[in-house]
This record gives structure tokens, C-alpha cells and sequence, in this order.
């Protein structure tokens, strides 16, 4: 063991995080480096996607460490999509046929922070918050980390480097200045921007279906909801950036609630704090990172730092935890011999990364199209799946 290479992980967030439980698990002393401070011991910003949906490929990367029994207890199954119309009828549209055939809800801090957890018990890997990623240089194997109460600059050596850093990677984006070419990032004409159907009473906390994810198809603009284990939901607005319906367009809380009362009449009662989060939750962009060459030297990408997509089949965590396992699955292949692993993981990965990044856009269109006839929104398959 104590031959392994060190590694060097850039990037706390899910992907990152649980890779470095597989690492630890390996015997590898990893040292990561995440620019944020430690969400264990810190407020979550308001409306930074505060909930995903987690599916078997996820699943079985979590199972493969052992941690999917603690993982559990953050869970809420979702059996299908429960569609609302403009008038407030509701339609179920199971995910599968058997029970068991359901995606999750889950926190995005709740499994991060478990993540960090399981891998600092492997004793093995150790976290480094509050440092951000600056530079790298491949030829003499260092690289440069800034930290964000100091500004400080140090510079240290590294074995082995992995980006997961995500979607504005900052390890993808020194090596685009290194020359290394064959990366594309485009960014979606829309935007989101998340509110909250705070819990209801303690007898009945959900104020919607508990077990469904929620979605609200519109033609151009969409809302979704997933739940929490509090009672309360996360709602995400899919609005475009520019139009007379778009995030550019709506200055006042009269026009955000008119809007509401208008298209999601039957969710409007349920945000009472609609327009306080509307104008004060930041919105975000959304957008697709493709990458023809994952890895450089010693240096590998994965995760959102090497595939982002746009969130229109809940797949990118999933698809980052399924890079997890795959990693390790090459590992044990060639015997931890990261060379021949790094190339073969980016020729395993890249074609699956480029399908679900298009058919992420696909349904994405295809969610815009298919409501465009108010009776047909309600027989199409909406698959936020
Ligand atoms: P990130 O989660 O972005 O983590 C990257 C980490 O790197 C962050 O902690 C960041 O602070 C850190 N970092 C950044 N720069 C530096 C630096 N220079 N130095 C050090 N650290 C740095 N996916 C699903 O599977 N299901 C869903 O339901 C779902 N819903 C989504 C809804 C929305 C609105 C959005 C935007 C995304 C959604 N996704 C979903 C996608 C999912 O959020 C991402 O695929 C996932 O977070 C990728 O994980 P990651 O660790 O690769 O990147």
C-alpha cells in the first residue's frame, strides 16, 4: 500500500467527495482540495439546488462502498411524475410498473456531508477547505492552490491529479491554456432559479404528494418539485433568460405573483414567500461541458468537470457517481496502474457522457414541445428520470 501514488483530488462536491471514499478504500492517501468552506459546518446558501434525484446507476456506486444503508435515511422514494395542468388537475405517471421501481429525493448537503464523513473514516483521505485550485504545471508535477481567507498562494507537488471540480472546472480550464484542445462548453438560452413550499403542520407536513416528483409543464418555462424530509419541497422555475416570459422580464412582485396565479395557480397559495425568494435567490445557468480528452499527463477529469449536462433527466450526479465506479473498476484491472487506467476511463466514459448529455437537451425540447396542446401535455411521457 504504501507504494501507491498520492492523490491529489480538486473539488469536495458529490463526485469528488465520493471518489475519495473508493480511493481511502483503496489504501491511497488523498488529499483534497475544495475552495468552498466545509458545508458540515456552515449555512447553505439559499437556492443552490438543494435537493436531487438519485437513480440506480448512482445507487449502485453507493452500494459498492457500503454506505447505501446510511444513505437510506436521506432518502424519499419518488414513484412517478405527478404532472399539473393549468387548472390544477393532477395526473400520476408511474415510473415503472412495480413498486420498487422509483428514483429518489434526496439532499444535495445531507449526502455530500455523509460522503465527507465515510471518507474521512477510511482514514486515508483528508480534507482541505477553503483552497481553490489556481494552477497547474504538469512538467514539473505541481500545483498552485489560493487560500480563499488569505489569499495565500502555495505551491505543492502531486502524484496524480483529479479534477472534480465541476462544470467551470478550473483544472479543465488550465489545461485549455496548456493548449490541450477538444473541450466545448454552451450554455442554455434558460435559467433556473429555486423557492420552497415550506413544511406544513406536524399531522401533515407534505403539502403535496409526498412520494412524486412534481412537475408543472408549461411550453416555454416548466416548474418542478421534489420533497424534503422536513415536509417542505424544493421548487425549481426553468424560465428563459430573454422574452416577454423570462427571468429578464418580471420586475415586480405584482408581475412574479400575476404570473404564478396565472400558469401555477394551484402552487401559488403554497410559496408564501414567492417573491422575497424570486428576487433574492440567485438564478442559474445551465449548460453542457463536453470534453474530447480527459486526461493530460498525469492529470484526470470527471464528473461535471469533464460532462456537465443540463438537468432535464436528473442523470449528472448519477452519471459522476457511475464515473466513480467505473474508475475504480479500471483500477482493479490494471492493477492500479493509472496510466493505461486514465485513458481507458475516458474511452469507457466518453460515449455514454456525450449520449445522456444530448438526450438531457432532447427532453428538454421535447418537454417545451409536448405542451404545446394543453390536452396532449397530460398524455405525453414527461421523463425527468
Ligand atoms: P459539483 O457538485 O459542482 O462539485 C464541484 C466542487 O468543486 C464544488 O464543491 C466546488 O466548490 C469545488 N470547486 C470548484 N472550483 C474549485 C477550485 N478551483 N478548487 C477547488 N475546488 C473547487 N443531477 C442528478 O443526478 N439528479 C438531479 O436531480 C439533478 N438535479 C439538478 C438540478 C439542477 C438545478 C442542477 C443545476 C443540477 C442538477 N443535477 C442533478 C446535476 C448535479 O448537480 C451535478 O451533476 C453534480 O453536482 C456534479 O457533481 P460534481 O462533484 O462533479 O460537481
Amino acid at each position: 500500500m504504501s507504494s501507491k501514488e498520492e492523490i491529489t483530488l480538486i473539488g469536495a462536491g458529490l463526485v469528488g467527495s465520493l471518489m475519495s471514499i473508493y480511493l481511502g478504500q483503496r489504501g491511497y492517501q488523498v488529499n483534497v482540495y475544495e475552495k468552498l468552506p466545509d458545508i458540515r459546518k456552515t449555512t447553505i446558501p439559499a437556492g443552490r439546488s438543494i435537493n436531487l434525484a438519485l437513480a440506480n446507476r448512482g445507487i449502485r456506486a453507493l452500494e459498492q462502498v457500503g454506505i447505501i444503508d446510511k444513505v437510506n435515511e436521506l432518502l424519499i422514494p419518488m414513484k412517478g411524475r405527478m404532472l399539473h395542468d393549468v387548472n390544477g388537475e393532477l395526473t400520476l405517471q408511474p415510473y415503472g410498473r412495480k413498486p420498487e421501481e422509483v428514483i429518489y429525493s434526496v439532499s444535495r448537503a445531507g449526502l455530500v456531508s455523509l460522503l465527507r464523513d465515510e471518507a474521512e473514516s477510511t482514514g486515508n483521505v483528508t480534507f482541505c477547505f477553503e483552497q481553490g485550485l489556481t494552477d497547474i504545471d504538469p512538467d514539473n508535477k505541481t500545483f498552485s492552490i489560493k487560500h480563499t481567507q488569505t489569499n495565500n498562494i502555495q505551491t505543492l507537488d502531486y502524484d496524480i491529479l483529479l479534477g472534480a471540480d465541476g462544470a467551470g472546472s478550473q483544472t479543465r480550464q488550465v489545461l485549455e491554456k496548456l493548449g490541450v484542445d477538444g473541450f466545448s462548453s454552451e450554455l442554455l438560452e434558460h435559467s433556473y432559479k429555486e423557492l420552497t413550499i415550506p413544511a406544513g403542520t406536524a399531522d401533515a407536513p407534505f403539502q403535496i404528494e409526498k412520494e412524486a416528483l412534481h412537475i408543472w409543464p408549461r411550453g416555454g418555462y416548466m416548474l418542478i418539485a421534489l420533497p424534503n424530509l422536513d415536509g417542505s419541497f424544493t421548487v425549481t422555475l426553468f424560465m428563459p433568460n430573454e422574452g416577454p416570459v423570462s427571468f429578464e422580464a418580471f420586475k415586480s412582485k405584482e408581475e412574479v405573483e400575476a404570473f404564478f396565479k396565472e400558469q401555477f395557480s394551484d402552487v401559488l397559495e403554497l410559496i408564501p414567500s414567492l417573491a422575497q425568494d424570486y428576487f433574492n435567490n440567485p438564478t442559474g445557468i445551465l449548460g453542457t461541458v463536453r470534453s474530447k480528452n480527459w486526461s493530460y499527463k498525469d492529470i484526470l477529469l470527471f464528473g461535471d468537470a469533464s460532462h456537465a449536462i443540463v438537468p432535464f433527466h436528473g442523470q449528472g450526479m448519477n452519471c459522476g457517481f457511475e464515473d466513480c465506479s467505473e474508475l475504480h473498476r479500471l483500477l482493479n484491472q490494471y492493477s492500479d496502474d493509472w496510466s493505461p487506467v486514465m485513458q481507458a476511463f475516458a474511452d469507457a466514459r466518453k460515449d455514454n457522457a456525450n449520449a445522456i448529455a444530448d438526450m438531457a437537451l432532447e427532453n428538454y425540447i421535447e418537454m417545451r414541445d409536448s405542451v404545446r396542446d394543453p390536452k396532449f401535455q397530460l398524455k405525453k411521457q414527461i421523463a425527468f428520470k
